[in-house]
């Protein structure tokens, strides 16, 4: 495996995001191949055994085992990071793998995070449930008001941890500013940033150390494989990270990895695209319905904050219709090109209703805390023409009574 002339990391990392999406990271064998390889293989061979020694003392060059290193991971790992401007990036094989992965790695027994209350239902239970289970507590804020972090920090704070925008309320969170408190009082600050990507939203630009992924979104964005990922630096991924996965082992699969690289080359594209659908859907929608949250639209309370510091809406967001989890359920069924589901990112226009499905899990209050209402209905904009898109969602708007 070589990298190609020209792959150096000083001129990779010049790069624009849509260059490096497409070749960032790329490795080629001897075969010349222009399509990353795929590597299916769990183990490595040494030419001698004193080869297998050196690497397993980390003074040779190469790979080991396949829960380790695997050179098509490795490409996309690269890939991920370049487009991210972080220094390191290790995948996994689930988003909720990265999360886990993102902070269990860095806390121990009497450790506090504080955390914004809308977030991925999983998110919540790790933090709510699994997390005080070993002594790990969790103050749950409005994400939307930065001064809440600062009044939330114990001493014995460690994360930061919070989606922008956020599932599915859409909550925006002040990057920069809630960076900079985290900063003050040395707070690791840990982003989930699945919804934007880094093709809309890089947060270590505005100051974060830890940005998740689960690329099973719009990296992937065909809605084929699962798949996560974190973001860092050299030494947070090398010292604190690595330590973790290496031993837990929520490798991603190599196959996975290689239709991640597949979907990234087309993610910029995508992205664009599925944002303007998404704004004119948006816009239709808030002529209907009583609420669009939306930060896109001009008429959103956070949309200043969300332009700031997003390139683009992005595929996803909720409305409300008063009518509660009847109306929602009517408005669904009546769906006729839109499929019902709860994935997200793909390229496919889907429709969820979170309190009945991806946020089910949860308590009612805690659904409540979070913004989550009975006649909430969670949208995936998707490639399909927008004009299509407005026709099926007007038939079934009146079909449920709107
Ligand atoms: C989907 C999602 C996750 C979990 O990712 P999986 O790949 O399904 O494990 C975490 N956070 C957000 C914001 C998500 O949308």
């Amino acid at each position: 495996m070589k990298r190609r002339t020209g792959q150096d990391p000083s001129i990779t990392r010049t790069w624009k995001p849509a260059t490096q999406a497409v070749r960032g990271g790329t490795a080629r064998s001897e075969f010349g191949e222009t399509s990353e390889a795929l590597f299916l293989t769990s183990g490595y061979a040494y030419d001698c055994a004193g080869d297998a020694a050196a690497r397993f003392a980390g003074d040779q060059v190469g790979m080991t085992y396949s829960r380790l290193q695997n050179p098509t991971v490795e490409m996309l790992e690269q890939r991920i990071a370049l487009l991210e401007g972080a220094e390191a990036c290790r995948t996994m094989a689930t988003g909720m793998a990265a999360m886990t992965a993102a902070l269990l790695c860095q806390v121990s027994q009497g450790d506090h995070i504080v955390q914004g209350r809308a977030a991925f239902g999983s998110c919540r239970w790790l933090t709510d449930t699994l997390l005080p289970r070993f002594g790990v507590t969790t103050t749950t804020i409005d994400a939307r008001d930065p001064q809440q972090f600062e009044d939330a920090i114990r001493p014995n704070t460690k994360i930061f941890f919070f989606e922008t925008p956020a599932n599915p309320t859409m909550d925006v969170v002040d990057l920069e500013a809630v960076c900079a408190i985290a900063r003050k009082h040395g707070i690791v600050t840990v982003v989930d940033n699945a919804f934007a990507t880094p093709a809309l939203q890089r947060p270590m630009e505005f100051g974060a150390d830890v940005v998740a992924y689960s690329a099973t979104k719009m990296m992937d964005g065909q809605g084929r494989v699962l798949a996560g990922a974190v973001c860092g630096s050299e030494d947070f991924i090398t010292n604190t990270l690595l330590p973790f996965t290496r031993n837990t082992g929520p490798t991603l699969s190599a196959f996975n990895a290689w239709v991640v690289l597949k979907g990234l080359e087309t993610l910029d594209l995508r992205i664009r695209r599925q944002s303007e659908n998404a704004l004119k859907v948006g816009s239709f929608l808030e002529k209907r319905v009583p609420r669009v949250n939306f930060p896109a639209l001009p008429s959103h309370p956070q949309h200043n904050l969300f332009m700031r510091q997003m390139d683009a809406a992005g595929p996803i967001f909720s409305f409300e219709l008063e009518g509660g989890r009847k109306q929602a359920h009517a408005l669904l069924d009546g769906l006729q090109l839109i499929d019902i589901s709860n994935n997200i990112g793909d390229s496919r226009s889907l429709m969820t209703h979170p309190s009945s499905t991806t946020h089910s899990g949860l308590a009612e209050e805690k659904r409540l805390e979070m913004g989550v209402g009975e006649g909430m209905i969670r949208i995936n904009v998707g490639l399909e023409d927008a004009d299509d898109l407005i026709a099926d969602l007007d038939q079934a708007l009146r079909g449920a009574g709107l």
